[in-house]
């Protein structure tokens, strides 16, 4: 039986507020989306044939399986992962990639741009980690995205979008400010609020994608039944913490530990901790913030889900880390 074609979102960006102008927003957003004019400026290293399959077979899998997150995924295709090539950046990009290399960041999502950076080299024989680290960053891209127009041009974040439109005639630059990338809020003043929760819900994913959608991806087989050797007397719990290609070890612990305490305090109300885990998915991938600001503030008091936010809190005064 052919699978039904699934419904694909235009660019990751579902909401542009504070103005009439949206869906004019949204089709600049598709654009950037399909020509990807905003990576012209990064050298890259041409795909092998192996690495687009890689890329075909994410984004396949992903489209099944975030839809029970309660999203549309979008189509994202090899044209939208660059891999930069260093030898060939100019020196202020060069500056870029060392920055970013030097922080420990492999790879970095573009919401502004709709792509994704790989700024680390990889090895042909690290495929496994290179597809872990895809699907970290294809997570992101299929997370709640929302913007708003700003009249204050000035004091840009990395996080915004200027963008070029159209109305009455004339063409205009606008400044869009960048609201939410999944469970992240950006504050106006630059800081980032529950961006650490964020990160380990996206990696929390990362592993349940992994789990269920590497076996069946060919190219992954030979270094996949290495580490399950490795890893075959293991418990689930304890593999997950074992496997060094997952990243956040410390955010997914505290992720851990908040969603255990409330299951404990709410156990009327869910069969089991991934129903718990299934509201802070939600919240990244869909629009469903709300579900999980009321759960919090029912489990913790009234102005805990604030709190939460401020707790989480990362400031990227330079740029989007990660
Ligand atoms: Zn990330």
């Amino acid at each position: 039986m052919e699978k039904a074609k699934l419904n694909r979102r235009e660019s990751s960006v579902s909401r542009v507020v504070k103005t009439k102008d949206e869906e004019l927003f949204l089709q600049a957003f598709k654009d950037i989306f399909e020509k990807q004019q905003f990576f012209s400026a990064v050298p890259e290293k041409e795909k092998s044939p192996l690495l687009q399959e890689l890329i075909k077979n994410i984004n396949d899998y992903m489209g099944e399986f975030i839809v029970q997150y309660g999203t549309t995924p979008v189509d994202i295709k090899d044209k939208h992962i660059h891999f930069v090539d260093r030898s060939k950046a100019t020196e202020s990009m060069k500056e870029e990639i060392d920055g970013a290399r030097a922080r420990g960041v492999q790879a970095t999502f573009f919401p502004q741009r709709q792509g994704v950076i790989i700024w680390e080299g990889y090895e042909e024989d690290e495929k496994l980690e290179l597809a872990t680290g895809l699907v970290h960053e294809m997570f992101h891209f299929n997370s709640f995205h929302a913007y708003e127009k700003s009249e204050d041009l000035a004091d840009k974040r990395p996080v915004d979008a200027e963008i070029c439109i159209q109305t009455e005639g004339v063409e205009k630059d606008i400044l869009l400010r960048g609201r939410r990338s999944g469970l992240k809020v950006f504050a106006k003043e630059k800081d980032i609020y529950f961006k650490i929760l964020d990160e380990a819900v996206i990696e929390e994913l990362t592993i349940r994608f992994s789990e269920e959608y590497f076996p069946q991806i060919d190219i992954l087989s030979k270094e996949l039944e290495k580490e399950n050797q490795q890893t075959r007397d293991l418990s689930l719990e304890v593999r997950r913490k074992f496997i060094s290609r997952y990243a956040y070890d410390h955010e997914r612990e505290s992720l851990h530990d908040l969603i255990d305490d409330v299951y404990e305090k709410n156990k009327d109300s869910f069969e089991s901790r991934e129903d718990v885990f299934n509201v802070f998915a939600k919240a990244v991938l869909g629009d469903r913030l709300l579900p999980l600001a009321r759960l919090i503030e029912k489990t913790y008091g009234k102005g805990s889900f604030r709190g939460l936010g401020k707790k989480t809190v990362d400031s990227a005064r330079e740029s989007l880390a990660k």
